[in-house]
């Protein structure tokens, strides 16, 4: 790999963020006129609070990003970029359930980045174990 990846690819579940968008928080969300994000039950819902420094960074360094999200929550999650104004970091979103290999494939194939020129970043070893065969650090 190059100095910098050309792709950095993030998972969203306890990667971005301290929960499972689709059993641990009640969508949908929305933010208090104090800015605070809250779930439908009106408990305050974070980030990883490194998180939006590491995106910005990512950008200034002109790495682009992409999400890479098996959650079934697909509006929730969308909804939570959008209300937590990380959505302007992102150049693609794969959000749905299966197997990463293809959320990466079709990355790939809307970038045209080498699989070995993408990082990625996830909590869950079968996804790391998945996308690791396609030859992705
Ligand atoms: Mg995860």
């Amino acid at each position: 790999m190059a100095r910098f990846p050309k792709l950095a690819v993030f998972d969203l579940d306890y990667t971005l963020w301290p929960f499972w968008v689709d059993t641990h928080v009640d969508p949908p969300f929305h933010r208090s006129s104090d800015g605070t994000v809250l779930d439908s039950r009106g408990r305050t819902i974070r980030l990883y609070p490194d998180v939006p420094e590491i995106l910005e960074r990512l950008q200034g360094l002109g790495v682009p990003v992409a999400a890479a999200s098996r959650t079934g929550e697909i509006k929730g999650a969308n909804q939570l970029l959008e209300l937590f104004g990380l959505l302007r970091y992102f150049v693609h979103l794969e959000i749905y359930p299966g197997s990463k290999v293809t959320h990466f494939q079709r990355l790939q194939q809307k970038t045209g980045v080498p699989f070995s020129q993408m990082i990625f970043f996830d909590d869950e070893k079968r996804n790391i174990v998945d996308v690791g065969k396609l030859g992705t650090e």
